[in-house]
Parts: C-alpha cells; sequence; structure tokens
C-alpha cells in the first residue's frame, strides 16, 4: 500500500514510521524534523554486503555514497556494518574521521579536488583517490611526492552510457563533466601518464554512470565497456588492473509507479556477466567495487512537517504550506522529483482535491511536491513526506535564513537525536 514496508497505519489509524507513531515523535522533536530508519538502512547495506560476498571475490566491497547524507552517526553505521564509504570533499573527510571510520576504507571523489582537498586526505590517511583528470594527476603525484608516500589510487573513466534517467544526474556519457572518456583517446593518455607516476599506486579503474537507474542492463553493459577497456590497456601497456569500481546509481521507489529493484539479483546479473566477459577475454576477475548512496539510505528517511496555511484558488490551484521546504528539501525544485506524500491523521485516505504542497520560503518554486491528491488538512495537522533519506538534509540550505531540522534515529522501539536541531543562534555563528 505504501512506498516502502517500514511505512504503516498504526492500531490508532494514524502515520507509522519504523514501527513508531509518527505523532509521538513530532511532539517530541518538533517539526520539521527528519526521521531515518536505522534499521533499514543497515538493511540495505546487508542486502549489498550479503550479495558481495555471493559473487564477487574476497575483498570486494560496497562503498556508502556518503553525500546521499553525511553526518557522524551513519559514518559509524557504515563501520559497524563493514561498508567502505566514498566521500566527495574536505567536509566528508572530516566527518568521517571525527566518527572513528577507518579512513583506509575510504575512497575519495570529485571532479576538481582542490590542491588543499588532496593534501587533507593524505593527512587523514584516505585509502584511494579516485583521480578524475590528467591536471588532478599531476597535483596527486606531487602531493604524495612532496610526503613521501606512495598514495593508492583508480582512474575515473567515462564509459560512454546513457543510463536514461535525469539529465542532471546523467554522469557516464562522453561529454560528462565528471571522467576521462575512453572514447577520445584521453583515458589511455592518462592510464599511461599514471604508469609514469612513481608516487601513485594504480590499483584499478572506475566509472559511475547516474543516478535513479532502472535500467534493465545498465550496469552489465557498463561493466562489459570497462572491461573490454582493461583488457585492450593489458595489451596495449602491460597493465592489469586488480580493482574495478561500477559507481553507484541503483534507483529507489519514491512513488507507486516507480519499480521495486530487486538488488540482490541485479548484482548476481552483473556478476555473472562480469565472470563470463573474464573468461572470454582471459581477464582475472577484479575485485569489485560498488558505490550506492540513494539505495541505502533513500527509503530509511521520512520528513515530517506541520501544515500552516491551507488555501484554495477556486478553479485554479489549491495550496497546502508547510513549516519546511525547499531548505530542507530542494529535490523537486531541482530535478522534478516525485514524492509520496501523506497525513499523519489519515495516511490511508486518498482524497479528492488536487493540492500543491509547498514550503515556507519567498520562492515560488518552493514547491515540494505539485498535484498531490489528500483529505483537506486542517492547520496544525502533521504531514508526512516519504522517503526523504537521500539528498535531503545533505542538499539543505539556510536560505530565508532558516535552521535546518534535526535528524531522528529510529532504532527497534528507541529514538535519539543524530543532529540537533540548528538554532537562531547558529545561523549567526559565523557572522563577524
Ligand atoms: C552520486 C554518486 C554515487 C551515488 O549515487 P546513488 O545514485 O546515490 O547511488 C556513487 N558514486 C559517485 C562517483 C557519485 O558521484
Amino acid at each position: 500500500m505504501f512506498v516502502c514496508e517500514n511505512i504503516a497505519v498504526g492500531a490508532d489509524g494514524r502515520l507509522s514510521f519504523a514501527g513508531q507513531s509518527v505523532r509521538a515523535l513530532a511532539e517530541e522533536y518538533g517539526t520539521p524534523l527528519y526521521l531515518m530508519d536505522e534499521d533499514r538502512i543497515r538493511h540495505n547495506c546487508r542486502v549489498y554486503l550479503d550479495a558481495f560476498r555471493r559473487c564477487f571475490r574476497t575483498g570486494s566491497m560496497p562503498l556508502y555514497a556518503s553525500k546521499a547524507n553525511s553526518f557522524r552517526r551513519i559514518y559509524q553505521i557504515m563501520a559497524e556494518e563493514g561498508m567502505g564509504v566514498d566521500v566527495v570533499s574536505a567536509g566528508e573527510i572530516y566527518t568521517a574521521a571525527q566518527a572513528g571510520f577507518d579512513m583506509a576504507n575510504a575512497y575519495f571523489h570529485g571532479n576538481n579536488k582542490t590542491p588543499e582537498d588532496i593534501a587533507f586526505s593524505m593527512e587523514q590517511g584516505v585509502g584511494w583517490i579516485v583521480i578524475d583528470c590528467a591536471g588532478e594527476l599531476e597535483a596527486v603525484e606531487a602531493e604524495a611526492a612532496r610526503r613521501g608516500i606512495r598514495q593508492k589510487a583508480l582512474l575515473r573513466i567515462t564509459p560512454g552510457i546513457d543510463p536514461h534517467t535525469y539529465e542532471a544526474v546523467a554522469t557516464g556519457r562522453v561529454d560528462s563533466k565528471f571522467g576521462t572518456p575512453i572514447e577520445t583517446g584521453q583515458a589511455e593518455a592518462l592510464l599511461i601518464q599514471t604508469l609514469q607516476c612513481p608516487h601513485i599506486e594504480l590499483t584499478g579503474f572506475h566509472c559511475h554512470v547516474g543516478s535513479q537507474v532502472f535500467g534493465e542492463d545498465v550496469f552489465e553493459r557498463t561493466a562489459e565497456v570497462m572491461l573490454r577497456f582493461m583488457a585492450e590497456m593489458r595489451s596495449r601497456h602491460g597493465y592489469t588492473a586488480q580493482q574495478l569500481d561500477l559507481g553507484g546509481g541503483y534507483g529507489v521507489r519514491y512513488v507507486d509507479t516507480d519499480p521495486a529493484l530487486d538488488i540482490g539479483a541485479k548484482i548476481e546479473r552483473v556478476a555473472s556477466t562480469l565472470k563470463a566477459l573474464c573468461a572470454s577475454l582471459d581477464y582475472p576477475e577484479p575485485l569489485m567495487l560498488m558505490e550506492p548512496g540513494r539505495s541505502i539510505v533513500a527509503d530509511a528517511g521520512m520528513t515530517v512537517y506541520r501544515v500552516g496555511s491551507v488555501r484554495k484558488i477556486p478553479g485554479f490551484k489549491n495550496y497546502i504550506s508547510v513549516d519546511g521546504g525547499m531548505t530542507d528539501n530542494p529535490r523537486f525544485a531541482l530535478y522534478g522529483s516525485r514524492y509520496s506524500v501523506l497525513l499523519e491523521a489519515s495516511p490511508a485516505e486518498k482524497g479528492e482535491t488536487a493540492w500543491d504542497v509547498v514550503g515556507r520560503c519567498c520562492e515560488s518554486g518552493d514547491i515540494l511536491q505539485p498535484n498531490v491528491n489528500l483529505p483537506e488538512p486542517n492547520c496544525g495537522d502533521l504531514l508526512a513526506i516519504c522517503t526523504t533519506g537521500a539528498y535531503n538534509y545533505s542538499m539543505a540550505s539556510n536560505y530565508n535564513r532558516i535552521p535546518r531540522p534535526p535528524i531522528v534515529m529510529l532504532h527497534g522501539s528507541q529514538s535519539s537525536l543524530a543532529v540537533k536541531r540548528e538554532t537562531l543562534e547558529d545561523l549567526i555563528r559565523l557572522d563577524v
């Protein structure tokens, strides 16, 4: 009935999430409020970990792409589950390190790492730097030489795959701002240059074709392009890769019409394609990496708001305004992302009227979700947006000087704060 099995109607007919009363949580912690179902996060990690154990060589590892939702507690959960992590900035590196995460299991990404970021990542002992382009290779080599270390690295290659997802999150095509393309010969040139760097230990290749990917065989096609490239590089330059990172991107279910992917089965199919290719190319099976972000945390999240004004403009539009908005969830404004919206008091009722659920920012584009059928709420009622665990808190802003909501973790029948609510004092903390 709902998009994820952690959403239900409680015995009182009201909304429950991860087995807990949404109303009780809103009363205890206030609104707007990010809820995170910790048990679901762990479950999602285990789907990947179990599939990796079944399908890939020992030493293969799923990495949580922490840009999806980055705060201290999440890195501790990843450490406890045995996941590696992707980090994309000094800020994410710092947060992971402060959480006690073993940075030897971290991979540092980004299309424009600054010299300071590169130095900081080495200082913090980040395991791998994923080198994006030739200019960055020089910067990494220079910094590693300065420190007298040999930095492990992957090269980010653009395989030329279009995953048919939103334009803004497609990253695997030749013209992407990320990575170095195979098609133009630049990937080969980058490899040759890397092999000449004495302070870089190249362990393999990385690619990432996009996000919210549902396509049948996108990862199989990507694996094939990458392995053919690897085999060609072996025959031309004598380099055999030990690792292959296929990136992240598996899609999640936001609305009823989205499919629910069986990720374990998906990985099995990638593995069988990989094994067949390795056999036919006589290439040693690489250690595999994948980088799920969204599919680890999205369906573990729910955002709870309080309804303020409810207004009807007859013949035009109907609005429900809530006490958050694009500051805590910019994804509809950015990508037109779809979400399921529920009223806490009557989650099972559809309602006749279509509403635009909008935020409180001074911006007409501050829409959380247009055109949702709901019963008419009253001012003060609670409204929930489902599947907000990915790219909500991590993309949140203080536009209009609106403080960011807290994150409350749900585990069994317990709840605990993982991130406190921002205060007005927090907002001026850096003003001088
Ligand atoms: C964003 C990103 C991911 C995670 O993508 P999801 O769609 O959240 O799984 C993984 N790897 C890289 C390099 C990324 O940029």
